[in-house]
């Protein structure tokens, strides 16, 4: 399972890690369906057409398909009105046969990301986006937590990497990713844990401590050598589109994280793209299935 990278630290395989995952998914599926019982079933909303959301639902489409969950994929014209979209919603809340549902960002500016968010019952959002969601991270309730925060920490025990004592610096921490992992590290993770942002003054001094660095800011370049402690793990959340004529798609997906360099330095990285990207799918297809298991026993 341990790949060394060229540069000397372990590579954190997330797409291995995320077929292995599925592979589990699928197996549960089949048993499901051997026993005549409901199959998972993931519903994803759409409105408008940017590109980048588009792949991001093909990628989950393709996804829910592999490992045999029902899906619906429900298209809405940019201009949808917000309270027309929130009826839908509620709709989908109300549908029995439908365990998860998740609602693709960005949404145009008419519409408020929190409302529709929120509007999710807390049960189906297997994006773990809601505010109840949010906060049973907290609290003692169980709750369905943020996918890309849930992919980073099944690396983390996938790899048999400690968190429990140890020092996790998180640069970055939006509401979805940075925010509720921080959380999670010292909730679940029983970590010592520190987060920057925008604003944090001598940034390196942070990152140099680090035991544990985890990186979800979308600044190609920002995480240099100089800035990491020898044999640290560092976990790449960054995810930036850039320009590359030599690539046949004519771009390439870098991280925040200048690879070479801190490899030769870290004992365990995540690369970009095949680290965290496919985990965060693999999250969702775990929280789907768990929500319908759960809404199976009630
Ligand atoms: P976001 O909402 O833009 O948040 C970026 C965070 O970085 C904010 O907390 C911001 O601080 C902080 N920041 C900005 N400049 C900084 C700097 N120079 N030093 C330290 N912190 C800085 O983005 P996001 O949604 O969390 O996403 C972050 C990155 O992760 C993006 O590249 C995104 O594409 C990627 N991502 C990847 C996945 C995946 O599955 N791999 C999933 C989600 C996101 P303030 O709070 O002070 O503004």
């Amino acid at each position: 399972m341990m790949e060394k990278t060229k540069y000397g630290a372990i590579k954190i395989d997330g797409k291995k890690v995320a077929e292995e995952i599925k592979g589990e998914i699928k197996e549960q599926v089949t048993r499901l369906r051997a026993e005549g019982k409901k199959l998972p079933h993931l519903a994803i909303i759409m409105v408008g057409d940017d590109g980048a959301s588009q792949t991001y639902v093909d990628h989950k489409v393709k996804a829910s398909k592999s490992v045999g969950f029902h899906y619906t994929l429900l298209r809405f014209a940019e201009t949808i009105s917000e309270e027309k979209l929130l009826k839908h919603i509620e709709q989908i809340n109300q549908d029995d046969d439908v365990d998860g549902l998740i609602v693709q960002l960005p949404l145009p500016e008419h519409i408020s990301v929190e409302r529709v968010t929120d509007m999710i019952q807390p049960a189906k959002d297997v994006d773990g986006f809601t505010n109840q969601n949010f906060g049973s991270i907290v609290s003692k309730d169980q709750g369905v937590l943020p996918a890309t925060p849930y992919g980073v920490m099944e690396l983390l025990r996938r790899y048999d990497i400690e968190t429990k004592g140890k020092h996790c610096v998180m640069v970055g921490c939006s509401r979805i990713v940075g925010a509720p992992l921080s959380m999670m590290l010292s909730t679940k993770g029983n970590a010592t844990v520190t987060m920057c942002h925008k604003y944090t003054e001598n940034l390196a001094t942070f990152t140099g401590s680090a035991d544990i660095l985890l990186v979800a800011v979308g600044k190609p370049g920002l995480i240099t050598a100089d800035m990491v402690k020898e044999g640290a793990v560092v976990i790449d959340i960054g995810t930036t589109k850039i320009d590359d004529a030599s690539r046949s798609r004519g771009f390439r997906i870098v991280g925040d994280v200048v690879y070479a360099e801190v490899a030769s330095k870290a004992s365990y990285i995540t690369p970009v793209p095949g680290g965290v990207g496919p985990m965060t799918i693999a999250s969702l297809l775990l929280n789907t299935l768990q929500a319908s298991e759960e809404r199976a026993i009630y």
